[in-house]
């Protein structure tokens, strides 16, 4: 539904689409938005946050999920950094039960999982992004993955499943504090993480 994407023009920071297998950064100041759109449906997209005036604290999952009580990140949740700072919360969410528990893709990762050789990969990504802010590899941690659904069975069996988000799902993220936020948009094609098929995204920075 286009309209529930609008964003007022005077509002808008920027506003981008991001092909599969490409990143995107940005410097959010605290009280600004960033809306994910997933704009064909079942779209991975990898996500990591800094604190960007100490990015050594940064987004943490085992934070993130004890502080919301839930493994799903939705409308309402939080993402909590290493000392326990409120980085952003989720304002919108059209699509619900977010993965914090799978990670990204990798090189390494694909060949184990699926046997295929040098794919590319979210590892990858976030890791070349992050060296343009003066980071680098030992910095891509756990990391969101908005639109990936993995469930967790009662004896703990988990699994990357059929995505849930439809053409047009978004979720709006709010900036807690001044943040370094790092994309992968997902080139996975060997598990339903992207349907298969992996597709672009559209990312819209507003206050
Ligand atoms: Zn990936």
């Amino acid at each position: 539904m286009p309209d529930q994407i609008h964003v007022p023009e005077d509002r808008v920071l920027e506003d981008t689409v991001v092909a599969p297998g490409k990143p995107w950064s940005r410097l959010l100041r605290a009280g600004e938005y960033l809306r994910l759109i997933d704009l064909e449906g079942q779209q991975a997209i990898d996500f990591l946050c800094y604190n960007a005036d100490d990015p050594l604290d940064r987004y943490n999952a085992a934070n993130t999920i004890k502080l919301n009580g839930n493994i799903f990140l939705g409308k309402g949740s939080s993402l909590w950094s290493v000392r326990t700072r409120k980085m952003m919360t989720i304002t919108e969410d059209t699509c619900g039960l977010h993965d914090t528990l799978a990670g990204c893709c990798s090189r390494e990762s694909n060949a184990a999982r699926y046997n295929v050789q040098d794919t590319p990969n979210c590892q990858d990504i976030l890791t070349r992004e992050l060296e343009t802010h003066g980071l680098g590899e030992r910095d891509v941690v756990a990391n969101i993955n908005f639109f990936m659904f993995v469930p967790v069975s009662v004896n703990g069996d988990i699994a990357i499943s059929d995505s849930r988000s439809k053409a047009g799902d978004h979720i709006d993220l709010r900036a807690e504090m001044n943040l370094l936020v790092v994309i992968s948009n997902c080139p996975q094609r060997h598990n339903p993480a992207c349907g298969f098929n992996p597709t672009p995204v559209r990312l819209i920075a507003y206050r």
